[in-house]
């Protein structure tokens, strides 16, 4: 009667496991959605705040955070020549947990720049899509 005692535990157990795992999958969606959530918050309140004050940089998202949360991005000026432009943080070669103000001091002009010259950018927001034309910045890491 080994036969009916596992037909009878599938009975038993079969919805409670299937039930549970709906939940388990659920939750993780969850859970998921909510740090992007988390995520687009943050990227967003240090978006306005550099937009309306200037600041605090810091602290700042990270390229993930800021990625994950929709803001792909980030708007930068040039000191002196105000050329505006917007870096695609997706192919910033930099590691993904690097905090966005630490671009900013890596970011040079190329429209102004000159051998001896780098002229500095600053940092105005972050964007979910390309604000301004295509960028001709030196890339961070291309400039060692
Ligand atoms: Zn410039």
């Amino acid at each position: 009667m080994a036969a009916t005692s596992t037909k009878s535990r599938e009975v038993i157990y079969g919805g409670r496991i299937i039930g549970a795992k709906i939940r388990a999958y659920g939750a993780r969606e969850a859970a998921q959605k909510a740090v992007r959530e988390a995520d687009r918050a943050a990227a967003e309140l240090w978006s306005i705040q550099m937009e309306a004050h200037g600041g605090p940089v810091q602290p700042s998202p990270t390229i993930a955070q800021c990625l994950s949360g929709g803001y792909g991005w980030l708007q930068v000026k040039c000191h002196r020549c105000e050329t505006e432009a917007s870096i695609p943080l997706e192919h910033v070669r930099r590691p993904r947990d690097t905090p966005i103000w630490k671009l900013e001091a890596a970011l040079k002009c190329q429209s102004c720049r000159t051998p001896r010259y780098s002229p500095r950018v600053h940092m105005i927001k972050l964007t979910m899509q390309r604000e301004i034309a295509p960028y001709k910045w030196v890339h961070p890491s291309e400039d060692r």
